[in-house]
């Protein structure tokens, strides 16, 4: 074939030379024909907002979580909002996050009304660092919000003991940890409620935008369902301002097949981390991410941090690595949060990660010729 006499080049089986950051295709590969099945019914049952295939994720995502109580949202960043909205956090309400995690955090934290308030991160585990939150607390403070961020769970005990002190809600960012443990525990049943997204890339995606709120209160589960539903529980009857976030119906079909796999594609991916962990733990001009103790990680994104990060991405991505970065800046110093008046220099951990981290391709679809070729390449 013309095409493939020019050069050893074209002849050699690209696919497997480049590890991209994450690749959707292959997990769609593996479970196609239930997938496909699935949104088929779907579409032939007439039923395209809300229905049993909704109610079905939700309260099989809510028995997956340990609560009772699940509701499905337009995206995560919906979920964090309407989670706000639900325990009151309304114009003024200050909000705690950690300066290190998606900008998303602080978004929901706005769209509530209210003022996202940064602390440093413990530069181990780039989570929030307990030790820091009560230096941030006013009497205009709702709530708390922990990222567990790439997939390993916050210091819960410690950050719900000073919720209780101080009167405040604790609602977890758990976009990145479906399935996550603390302690035998689960993320999304560790605070007051906890903000879920099934964003395509996160461990549980859809094929499009979806995020979901679970929670033990079946009070505040009624209020987020409530305000995603204009206000109303019945039609016509709107008791409070609302608007429209609910989970689409063909992404809850899709969702369904996945989350029987989810435990599985974790261990996956816990098992390429091992790889990692144990490839890259004697080196020294480079930083592992630490798992603490008592966490069940469930690697997201498997983050390692060099002093030289913006010129080993470049090379890493020259040689068909997707490397990435996550997040290459912290809240404080991003442009859209300059109204919040932090210099930099404020939150030293978190910028310091901000400038060294680096993410490395991890997905339950990898094989081990590709754990190696990444090995290989850093
Ligand atoms: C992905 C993500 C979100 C937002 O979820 P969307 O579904 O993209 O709106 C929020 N917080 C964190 C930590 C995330 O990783």
């Amino acid at each position: 074939m013309m095409i493939l006499a020019n050069t050893n080049e074209t002849t050699l089986p690209f696919v497997k030379s480049n590890v991209p950051l994450v690749d959707l295709l292959e997990q769609y590969a593996s479970i196609a024909t239930e997938l496909e099945e699935a949104v088929d019914a779907c579409i032939s049952s007439g039923q395209y907002i809300q229905g049993p295939d909704v109610c079905d994720f939700e309260q099989a995502f809510a028995r997956y979580c340990d609560v009772e109580h699940c509701v499905g949202v337009a995206s995560g960043t919906d979920a964090l909002h309407l989670a706000c909205r639900a325990i009151g956090v309304g114009y003024g309400d200050e909000v705690i996050i950690p300066a290190h995690t998606f900008v998303a955090t602080a978004t929901g934290v706005c769209l509530a009304g209210g003022v996202p308030v940064p602390v440093d991160i413990d530069p181990d585990t780039g989570l929030i660092d307990p030790q820091k939150i009560e230096g941030a607390v006013t009497s205009k403070t709702k709530a708390i919000i922990p990222v567990h961020l790439y997939g390993q769970c916050a210091d819960m005990d410690v950050i719900n003991a000073i919720a209780r002190r101080h009167e405040l809600f604790v609602i977890e960012d758990a976009a990145q940890a479906h399935g996550a443990r603390y302690r035998d525990r689960t993320a999304g049943s560790l605070g007051d409620l906890a903000a879920f997204s099934f964003y395509p890339g996160k461990n549980l995606g859809a094929y499009g935008d979806g995020g979901a709120v679970t929670t033990k209160d079946a009070r505040i589960a009624e209020k987020v369902r409530l305000i995603g539903n204009y206000g109303a529980h019945n039609k016509y009857e709107h008791v409070e301002f609302g608007f429209n976030s609910r989970l689409d119906t063909i992404q809850a079909a899709i969702l369904n097949v996945k989350l029987p796999h989810l435990s599985e594609w974790n261990a996956r991916r816990r098992e390429i981390a091992a790889r990692y962990n144990d490839a890259l733990s004697e080196r020294s001009d480079i930083t592992l991410t630490k798992c603490a103790t008592g966490n069940t990680h469930v690697y997201h994104l498997y983050v390692i941090r060099c002093a030289d990060r913006d010129e080993r991405l470049a090379r890493l991505k020259a040689r068909g690595i997707g490397a990435g970065m996550h997040y290459p800046y912290p809240i404080h110093r991003l442009p859209a949060y300059s109204w919040l008046n932090l210099p930099v220099g404020r939150f030293p951990n978190a910028e310091a990660f901000a400038d060294t981290c680096l993410s490395l391709p991890i997905y339950a679809e990898m094989d081990d010729e590709q754990i190696q070729r990444v090995i290989d390449t850093v």
